[in-house]
C-alpha cells in the first residue's frame, strides 16, 4: 500500500501550507476525541510516478507554554504511530528554537526515517546560508523549501522517497 508521510513542526512553521501545496484538493479531516488536539488532515498525494498519502498532524494548535509542548508530544505520537517517514519542519525566519530541539528528540526515539525541511527560505541566496544552523539537529541535512511559493519541494520529496 502507499507510504505514509507526516509533517510534523512547531505552530506557524507552514506546516499546513507545505500541505495544501502538496496535495491539492484531494483533503479528508479526521477529527480525534472531542478536546483533544489530534485532529489531522490526509491527502492522497500524487508527486511524478509516486503515491503517497500525506498527513498534516498539526490542527488547531495552541500559541505557547505547557499546551504547546503536549500539543507538539501529541504530534510527534500521530507522526511515530502512523507514518513511513516524517517530514520534521522548521523556519528560517524564525531560526532554529528550543522547541525545535525537543520534538527532534521525540522524533528521534522512534527510529523512523525524519527528513530535514527548512521552510520559508523564499529566496535561496538571501536565506541559505541561516539554513546551516538547523544541521545542529541532528537530523542531517536541512532541505531548504518555501512553501508559499513552492520552491524545493523536488529535492525534499526525492529524499523522502528514497526511505519509502
Ligand atoms: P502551520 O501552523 O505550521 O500549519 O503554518 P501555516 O501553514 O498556517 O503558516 C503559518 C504562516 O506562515 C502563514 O502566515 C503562512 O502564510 C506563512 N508561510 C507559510 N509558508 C511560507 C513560506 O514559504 N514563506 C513565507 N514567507 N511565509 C510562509
Ligand atoms: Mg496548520
Amino acid at each position: 500500500s502507499k507510504p505514509i508521510i507526516a509533517i510534523v513542526g512547531r505552530p506557524n512553521v507552514g506546516k499546513s501550507t507545505l500541505f495544501n501545496a502538496l496535495a491539492g484538493e484531494k483533503i479528508s479531516i479526521v477529527k480525534d476525541t472531542p478536546g483533544v488536539t489530534r485532529d489531522r488532515i490526509y491527502a492522497d498525494v500524487t508527486w511524478l510516478n509516486y503515491q503517497f498519502t500525506l498527513i498534516d498532524t498539526g490542527g488547531i494548535e495552541p500559541d505557547s507554554g505547557d499546551l504547546l509542548l503536549s500539543h507538539m508530544r501529541g504530534q510527534a505520537e500521530i507522526a511515530m504511530e502512523t507514518a513511513d517517514v516524517i517530514i520534521f519542519l522548521t523556519d528560517v525566519r524564525q531560526g532554529l528554537v528550543d522547541a525545535d530541539y525537543q520534538v527532534a528528540d521525540m522524533l528521534r526515539r522512534s527510529g523512523k526515517p525524519i527528513v530535514l525541511a527548512v521552510n520559508k527560505v523564499d529566496n535561496y541566496e538571501k536565506f541559505v546560508l541561516d539554513t546551516y544552523e538547523f544541521y545542529n539537529l541532528g537530523l542531517g541535512t536541512p532541505f531548504p523549501v518555501s512553501a508559499n511559493s513552492k520552491i524545493g519541494f523536488g529535492d525534499l520529496l526525492d529524499e523522502v522517497l528514497v526511505h519509502c
